[in-house]
C-alpha cells in the first residue's frame, strides 16, 4: 500500500458542546467546520493540526457505530485515517495482503472525502481509515 501522511485523527466524545471549548480553549485549536454524517449517525467537529486533522465524533444514535463504542469503551482515540491515492487501488492491495476490509469499495466520508475502513482485526486492534480527496 501507499500511504501519503495521517489525515486524520479521529476521538470519540460524548459531548461536542463540551469538548469544542476545550479544544478552541485549551488546546487552541481552531474549530473550522461541523458537519452531519448521516449514514454514519454522527455529528463531526473538525481542527487543522499541521497538515492533520482532529476529528470529533459526536453520536446522534445510541445505536450507530460512535454510540456503541463510547458505550463499550467511554471516549477516546476511535480511528486513524491515513490519506492515500487512487483509493480503490490501495483497498485491492490491502485485501489481496490478506486484510479483512469493512468498506470493499470506497463511501462518501464527512467533508466529501471518499472512505473506507479496514477492520482493526486485520490491524493490530486500530480501527484504520483510508481517505482520498478526489476534489483537490
Ligand atoms: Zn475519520
Amino acid at each position: 500500500m501507499k500511504i501519503t501522511h495521517i489525515e486524520h485523527i479521529g476521538i470519540a466524545v460524548k459531548s461536542l458542546d463540551e469538548a469544542i471549548p476545550f479544544y478552541e480553549n485549551v488546546f487552541g485549536l481552531k474549530c473550522y467546520n461541523v458537519e452531519e454524517v448521516k449514514e454514519q449517525k454522527v455529528k463531526t467537529a473538525f481542527f487543522m493540526v499541521g497538515q492533520t486533522k482532529i476529528e470529533l465524533l459526536e453520536s446522534t444514535d445510541p445505536e450507530g457505530p460512535i454510540g456503541k463504542f463510547i458505550d463499550k469503551k467511554g471516549e477516546g482515540v476511535h480511528h486513524i485515517a491515513y490519506a492515500v491515492d487512487k483509493i480503490e487501488d490501495q483497498l485491492q492491495t490491502a485485501e489481496e495482503k490478506g486484510v479483512n476490509l469493512i468498506d470493499k469499495a470506497p463511501r462518501k466520508g464527512a467533508e466529501g472525502l471518499d472512505i473506507a475502513f479496514l477492520h482493526p482485526k486485520s490491524t493490530f486492534g486500530v480501527l484504520t481509515e483510508l481517505c482520498e480527496n478526489k476534489n483537490k
